[in-house]
């Protein structure tokens, strides 16, 4: 069976992995003409590193991941404690560890483990404009006007999918009331007592840092409450007089690393969402990651629950006679939990707009949910 995928992020390259070590031949149709380091860091729990460690990519990660010991909730004026989540033991606990990780860090791992297994499967400068659906196959129609076909695609192409949207659902995606900066700090400039994992919050905003790269980086996410938002895209720069200002009642250690991204850049962009979509195939289309079930960033499972998918696809693409039974056991097993997953994201983000005390942070303990094996798990 040949398959296509649109999309190398997250989801793409990971269902690329799957389906390789599945057996079959796959194409990753990317359509960024290079792929480039966008700055950022991303938290990896237990349910995510399971499926990268499946890939062979365990080594790779271990060279540069940071595995706190723990992470604070505090208090955004006084620096209070409220709650500590001890990170350091998840291996034991859950049979896969806790990973902050650079995104190009994890990015350059999986297309360095596709390379070595199915060299020339990552095409680059590929933007799918289009799908046609004749018996059996897909017909791809490219920029440019080259086309490919394939017995199935998957369409890893991202929260602003244009692929669902022709293929499903014509909304498109809404603001979901929330505005993130993200920056980086080198943890040289910085006192070692604040070279940490903590989350401060309060007065409707919130700062997550953690350490990334062996320990080099810091990196920031901070999250405020807006009524509206314009602009759109990941790399928009905002000037940093006005991010401090924004979080100028927060306690002293958290300005001062704020107060110091490299080269004084710090990003901005709006937070989004989709309605849920309770099919996500049409004939042999099927979609993966955020092109499916965007959720917000604040329980830090987005990337994972695209993992996750990219596993159980493979699964069931192997296991099940056809391509649309197979997708009807993907969608049974992956509803359910992403959809759990989609609501509890939004309600964290709003729970951190109330006072910053024990109440808002209730559901934040680490659960069952980092236990599961998407590599091993029963398929529904
Ligand atoms: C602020 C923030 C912090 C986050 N932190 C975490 C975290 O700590 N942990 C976690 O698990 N998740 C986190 N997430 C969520 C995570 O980043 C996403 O869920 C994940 O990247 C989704 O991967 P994806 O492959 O589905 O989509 P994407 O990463 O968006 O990849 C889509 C790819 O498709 C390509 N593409 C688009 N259109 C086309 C086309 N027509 N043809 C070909 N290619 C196309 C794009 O160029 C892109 O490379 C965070 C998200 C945000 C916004």
């Amino acid at each position: 069976m040949k398959i296509a995928i649109a999309g190398g992020g997250i989801g793409g390259l990971a269902a690329a992995l799957a389906l390789q070590q599945a057996g079959f031949s796959v194409t990753v149709y990317e359509r960024s003409a290079q792929l480039v380091d966008l700055g950022a860091g991303i938290t990896l729990a237990p349910n995510a590193t399971r499926v990268l460690f499946h890939f062979g990519l365990g080594d790779m990660l271990e060279q540069t991941a940071v595995t706190p010991p723990h992470t604070e909730y505090r208090h955004y004026r006084t620096g209070e404690v409220i709650f500590r989540m001890m990170t350091k033991d998840f291996r034991a606990l859950y049979g896969a560890p806790y990973m902050r990780l650079h995104r190009w860090d994890l990015q350059h791992a999986m297309i360095t483990r596709l390379a070595q297994v199915a060299p020339g499967a990552l095409k680059l400068g590929a933007s799918v404009e289009r799908l046609e659906s004749t018996g059996n196959s897909v017909t791809l129609r490219f920029a440019g006007g080259h086309r490919e076909t394939a017995d199935v695609v998957i369409a890893a192409d991202g929260i602003r999918s244009t692929l669902r949207e022709t293929l499903f659902n014509p909304a498109p995606p809404e603001f979901a009331g929330f505005v993130a900066w993200r920056g980086l700090v080198d943890t040289s400039v910085l006192p070692p007592h604040l070279r940490e994992s903590a989350v401060v919050f309060g007065q409707g905003r919130h700062i997550n840092r953690y350490l990334v790269r062996r320990g080099e980086l810091l990196n920031f996410i901070a999250v405020a409450h807006r009524g509206q938002w314009e602009a759109e895209g990941w790399t928009i720069p905002a000037p940093l007089d006005e991010f401090l200002q924004e979080f100028s009642g927060f306690d002293e250690g958290t300005r001062t690393v704020i107060s110091r991204p490299v080269l004084g850049q710090v990003y901005k962009w709006g937070l989004f969402g989709r309605p849920w979509l309770e099919q996500w195939w049409s004939g042999r289309v099927v979609l993966l990651g955020d092109a499916a079930h965007p959720m917000l960033p604040f329980l830090g499972q987005g990337a994972a629950n695209a993992l996750e998918d990219a596993m159980i696809l493979a699964r069931c693409l192997a296991t099940e006679p056809t391509p649309e039974r197979a997708f009807e056991r993907y969608q049974r097993t992956r509803g359910p939990r992403v959809r759990t997953a989609t609501e509890q994201a939004a309600q964290r983000g709003h729970r951190y707009l109330g006072e910053p005390n024990a109440d808002s942070l209730k559901g934040n303990e680490p659960g069952p949910e980092y236990a599961y094996d998407a590599v091993a798990g029963p398929l529904a």
